[in-house]
């Protein structure tokens, strides 16, 4: 068998019966979020059950189709540059488009045009929010089929956990690593367009929603979008850093990764926005002060975690960095074992994790329906940093050991 096409031998997410699990399971949490938590209502215990029309509108799914084709034409654009991605097993790099700055930036400036310029009802995105989600899943569906029988055509590079010879599990988890046409990458632009603006985007909608419903915009619907619009900013500047996380690199591209590019993130990630639109928190100053900070504190663990890897790996040599202790490993790459990734295996997980607390805080402690996100977010970093550890430990075998007895903790010291 070719290096390409390593056959897969252990299953993730308990194998085709999680896989069918969870492709059942996720499209159904989207529409239960949104009957628990839709028009003038957020209570776990009565859901109103949408009625068939609710999941279509023409204008709905006509939007989102746009929306993603006007992405992909930014993408394939000249804007921006053009980088090399890390090394394949095969020893090529692909070449990526950096230029997400441009289309947040494009797609804020249309928002304004269409909202103060034509004043068009944006609202209609919290009216439709369930046509909007079920576009974006049927959207997710049909592309995880394309990808699964793209993946058979001669040359594909396919993923290492992605090559079981059950089509369902291969169609879940993803079967060909970087699916592509031509210049066109499906897997980045997924993961980092119309999914992760759209979730911006609609978290204004629900804030002109809000002003619409009670004339006025709440201080906690103005954190929720500031913290959220600063955190998809923050992605895009150093957009770079994308090509090197567990995603791009490891993981193969299908419905698990395209549903929750397009489908998930931006319809259950705006459920504060939503939730607010109804139950409009307003905050004394000193909370509003408090929930700042607190968000601020996560951030930064989050960000100068993040660059102090990202600049080691390019840099090593750099001022700010040469100085930090190192494990050095039979791999050839180093560790690093003090600095931020002394205190912890992942404290940009725990960075990300304080900004999840902090986006739901705006929303209050009445109802717990808001804090899904951090709910969710948690088990899904402890996951993902045993999978990371998993991943990490056939690339460094004992030396990972070892740098596990020097960073005792995953998390957080003295405590996980
Ligand atoms: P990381 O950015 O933490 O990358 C893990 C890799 O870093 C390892 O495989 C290893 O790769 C390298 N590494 C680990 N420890 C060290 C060390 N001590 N010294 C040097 N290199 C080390 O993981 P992710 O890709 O999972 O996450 C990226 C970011 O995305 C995180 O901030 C995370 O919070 C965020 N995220 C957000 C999500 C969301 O929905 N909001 C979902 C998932 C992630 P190697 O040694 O090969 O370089």
């Amino acid at each position: 068998m070719s290096e390409k096409a390593v056959k897969t031998t252990t299953y993730e997410f308990f194998g085709p019966v999680g896989a069918l699990t969870l492709t059942i399971m996720l499209p159904l949490t989207v529409i239960g979020l949104y009957v628990m938590c839709g028009a003038g209502t957020c209570d776990i215990r009565i859901p109103t059950l949408p009625c068939w029309p609710d999941f279509w509108h023409p204008h709905a799914y006509s939007i989102f189709v746009l929306w993603f084709i006007f992405h992909a034409l930014i993408y394939l654009s000249p804007l921006g540059k053009t980088v090399e991605g890390s090394k394949l097993r095969d020893g090529s790099r692909l070449k990526y488009k950096i230029n997400g700055l441009y289309a947040y930036v494009i797609s804020h400036i249309i928002f304004a045009v269409v909202y103060f310029y034509f004043k068009l009802p944006v609202s209609f995105v919290y009216d439709h929010y369930l046509a909007f989600a079920m576009a974006s899943t049927v959207l997710s569906f049909a592309l995880a089929v394309y990808l699964y029988a793209k993946s058979f055509a001669p040359g594909a590079v396919l993923a290492l956990g992605g090559n079981s010879g059950n089509v369902l599990y291969d169609w879940f988890i993803g079967r060909e690593l970087n699916p592509r046409l031509g210049l066109f990458d499906w897997k980045t632009f997924c993961e980092m367009r119309p999914g992760l603006i759209g979730w911006v985007i609609i978290n204004y909608c629900m804030m002109v929603k809000q002003y619409e419903i009670h004339g006025v915009i709440s201080n906690s619907m103005m954190l929720v979008c500031f913290f959220q619009f600063w955190y998809i900013l923050d992605t895009f500047w150093f957009e770079t850093a994308i090509l090197t996380t567990m995603d791009i690199v490891h993981d193969g591209f299908g419905f698990m990764l395209a549903f929750g590019d397009l489908a998930w993130l931006p319809f259950t990630y705006s459920l504060q926005a939503r939730y607010l639109v109804d139950h409009p928190t307003h905050l004394s100053w000193f909370a509003c002060v408090l929930i700042f900070a607190f968000n601020m504190v996560g951030y930064l663990i989050f960000r100068l975690s993040n660059s102090q890897k990202d600049l080691f790996r390019r840099s090593p040599d750099h001022p700010s960095v040469r100085d930090l202790a190192t494990l050095s490993t039979e791999r050839g790459t180093k560790l690093i074992v003090s600095g931020w990734w002394g205190i912890c295996r992942h404290p940009n997980y725990v960075g990300d994790l304080v900004m999840a607390l902090a986006w739901s805080l705006p929303c209050g402690f009445s109802n717990v329906l808001p804090y899904f996100y951090v709910l969710y977010f948690a088990p899904l970093l402890i996951h993902r940093q045993f999978r990371d550890e998993h991943h990490c430990k056939e690339k460094y075998g004992t030396d990972w050991d070892k740098y596990c007895k020097i960073v005792k903790w995953r998390l957080i010291p003295g405590l996980y």
